[in-house]
């Protein structure tokens, strides 16, 4: 009889194990494990006991008839504490009860659901591993119904029960890796060119709610101390949820997450007193779950989910949850980042677009990438036509300054020069352009800074006509005040009186050297623009050296000897030879360097003038111990208007050395100066020996 019983009871039990293997939840698996084993044993009711860490996490399920139903927390609780099953959970071994009057292991609530008490039962523990997963338990109306056969029967189900539970739950955990890992791949690739933050955040949400589920979402980012709402989902009770802002309080869920960096979760959010107080009123929800938003060490908020069910949230949705988070943390940072670079950006654009200097972005190969709206102004061309095109199509003078500055350009360096070019309409613009090396997205162009500097020189070509007009009509005046002077000089050579006359004579040459220096003032400005323009014809003819000298000798001596300043000519050259010059050009020059060294040099100094013959040159040397020229100085003395002394008693509009340089120039020499502040100063000049007469009629 046992036999037989054994022998069909293991046809069901090979058949009840096809079936748990079928089943692909766990909550299945019980369904069917219960039905079988009850079919199988023969038993009245059974139950499961699904443990899962502490007691108050276990579930339990009841058979009892045809139907499964799910046992109320309590009693769970309660026949885990209490009951058979708390005996088999703590011994983690089978038990048979055949009575129950009789046995304390038996608790009058284990299946209190059932209407007829139980007689006699069995509960065996479900094993994997020594890992208690649950336990089952059969019940029967009748005393000593169920045997040791029962009982291995049951203990057979139970293993093969405990590798189903392993198997279905390790599938579930593979499936929800791969549901995590999609998720995350798909939310990271609807982020490309993500238009607003609040869009980021209905992604997230969405991406959130394929993992999860929740009721209610909200995402708070962090700003000062304040939390505020970024995002929410779902139907919210608040209506302003969207601006509220919530300070942290102390022992605050939210201080926690903020705070410590880390997940909470709890079955009934109404029933824990910690909460954001401004908001807790308004969250219906029970099952709640907070996770931070973290980047590396940056806290940027947090993101919470509720359910309108009880204990909602599992540790694996906690954890699933925590993952995605991070890449809801690392987009909204990066979203920042983007956003800040946008504003740069944007900043950027204004200030090149409103530059009042015209701005061209250009490859060192001439293609243009951008131009500012001075830019277009002055080349009097559209932006879409400016930009894109090849520099060469603006001017021809523009290509060839590039091709100059690509050559020459050194990174962190500038070059500025003045330029003239055509705009549209074929105008001259000048422009002063100062050309740089830039990195634009990577590659390095030229920036061209240029500045509109056509009014500025107009400006000055105006202001140079007056003058010279001016300075033109001195001439007129000064030459009647240079005759009245010479026929004064002849009328006071008849008065008798010698002392008299010596007297006057003196005042009379006053007069003339004086009026001679205005006379060469007013030329020398006057030939100044003249040799600018290269508009001065010379008069080059053969001039007796001892001639030019004389010249010069006369005309400075008497401001040498009111000094007391010893001056001397020399010349190694036999001072009856000539040189081919323009005489009252070249003669100047030298008046002007030896004004300057007597007029620098203090009374009591020497000035010397010299000149040489070289193999295909002469060299005049204006020699003086005075007070010498810094060398910072010396580079622009010979500049227009340019002056290096600080003496305000010194006289003098620096246009003499200017004079000198474009003269000396003019007749394809150089001059060069050599002095070191204290040890007086050394001005050169050389003129050409092959200079050639002008032909002569
Ligand atoms: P000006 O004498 O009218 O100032 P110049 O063009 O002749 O103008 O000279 C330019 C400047 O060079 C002078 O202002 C002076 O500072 C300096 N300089 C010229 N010659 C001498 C010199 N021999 N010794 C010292 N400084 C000189």
């Amino acid at each position: 009889m046992e036999q037989q019983l054994t022998d069909s009871k293991l046809a069901l039990l090979y058949l009840a194990t096809r079936e748990l293997n079928s089943a692909f939840t766990v909550e299945d698996l019980i369904r069917r494990m219960l039905q079988a084993t009850v079919r199988i044993t023969g038993a009245v009711r059974g139950s499961f006991v699904l443990l899962n860490g502490e007691v108050d996490n276990a579930r339990g399920w009841l058979l009892d008839g045809a139907s499964v139903s799910v046992m109320e927390v309590q009693t769970t609780t309660f026949i885990l504490r209490e009951g058979l099953a708390g005996w088999v959970y703590r011994h983690h071994r089978p038990a048979l009860i055949s009575d129950t009057a009789s046995d304390p292991r038996w608790a009058s609530h284990d299946h209190q659901d059932s209407s007829i008490a139980a007689q006699s039962v069995i509960a065996v523990p479900v094993l994997e591993n020594e890992i208690l997963m649950g336990i089952l338990t059969l019940s029967h109306t009748r005393k000593n119904y169920f045997s040791d056969t029962h009982l291995h029967l049951a203990a057979s189900i139970a293993e093969q029960a405990a590798t189903a539970i392993l198997k279905i739950r390790l599938y579930q955990k593979e499936k929800r890796e791969r549901l995590l890992a999609d998720t995350i791949a798909s939310f990271v690739q609807q982020l490309h060119r993500v238009p607003s933050l609040s869009k980021l955040l209905t992604i997230a949400f969405e991406h959130f709610a394929r993992i999860i589920s929740f009721d209610h979402g909200v995402i708070f980012l962090w700003e000062k101390d304040y939390l505020t709402v970024a995002g929410t989902y779902g139907t919210n009770p608040v209506t302003d949820m969207d601006t509220l802002s919530v300070e942290l309080y102390q022992n605050d869920f939210a201080r926690q997450l903020v705070l410590d960096g880390k997940s909470i979760r709890t079955a009934d959010l109404q029933r824990e007193e910690s909460w954001f107080k401004d908001v807790s009123d308004c969250c219906t929800g029970h099952g709640w779950l907070g996770i931070p938003l973290i980047v590396g060490e940056r806290q940027l908020g947090i993101a919470t989910f509720a359910s309108d069910a009880f204990d909602a949230f599992s540790a694996e949705d906690e954890r699933a949850a925590m993952a995605l988070g991070q890449q809801v943390a690392v987009a909204i940072n990066d979203y920042r980042l983007w956003q800040r670079l946008q504003d740069i950006e944007k900043r950027y654009t204004s200030l090149f677009e409103e530059s009042s200097d015209c701005l061209l972005i250009i490859r060192p190969d001439g293609e243009i990438c951008d131009a500012n709206r001075k830019a277009c102004q002055i080349f009097r061309r559209p932006k879409d036509v400016i930009v894109c095109s090849h520099v060469a199509l603006l001017d021809s003078i523009l290509q060839k300054t590039l091709t100059r500055h690509a050559a020459t350009l050194k990174p962190g360096k500038t070059i500025t020069e003045e330029i003239s070019i055509k705009d549209a309409y074929g105008q001259r613009v000048a422009l002063e352009i100062t050309a740089r090396y830039i990195e634009l997205n990577g590659e390095r162009v030229i920036q061209w800074s240029g500045y509109d500097v056509t009014m500025k020189q107009q400006m000055a070509v105006m202001r140079q006509d007056l003058t010279n007009m001016i300075v033109h009509d001195l001439r007129g005046p000064t030459g009647t005040l240079m005759g009245a002077v010479q026929m004064l000089d002849m009328l006071i050579q008849d008065i008798a009186d010698p002392d008299v006359r010596g007297e006057l004579n003196e005042v009379i040459s006053l007069a003339n050297r004086s009026g001679q220096y205005l006379r060469d003032l007013i030329d020398s400005v006057l030939d100044l623009s003249k040799l600018e323009q290269g508009t001065l014809p010379l008069n080059i003819v053969p001039v007796p050296i001892r001639v030019l000298l004389d010249n010069v000798r006369e005309q400075t001596f008497p401001q040498a000897e009111f000094k007391d300043i010893t001056l001397t000519f020399s010349t190694d050259i036999d001072d009856a030879a000539t040189i081919n010059l323009d005489h009252s050009i070249i003669r100047r020059v030298l008046v002007n360097l030896v004004d300057n060294a007597i007029k620098y040099t203090p009374g009591g100094g020497h000035v010397s003038v010299s000149l040489i013959k070289t193999d295909d040159e002469y060299i005049f040397a204006v020699v003086d111990d005075g007070p010498g020229i810094a060398p910072d100085s010396q580079m622009r003395i010979f500049d227009k208007f340019s002056r290096a002394t600080t003496d305000a008693t010194i006289q003098g509009v620096g246009l003499g050395l200017a004079f000198c340089k474009l003269a000396v120039e003019a007749h394809n020499g150089q001059i060069w100066l050599e002095s070191d502040v204290g040890q007086g100063s050394r001005f050169y000049f050389s003129i050409p020996g092959n200079l050639s007469p002008m032909e002569t009629d």
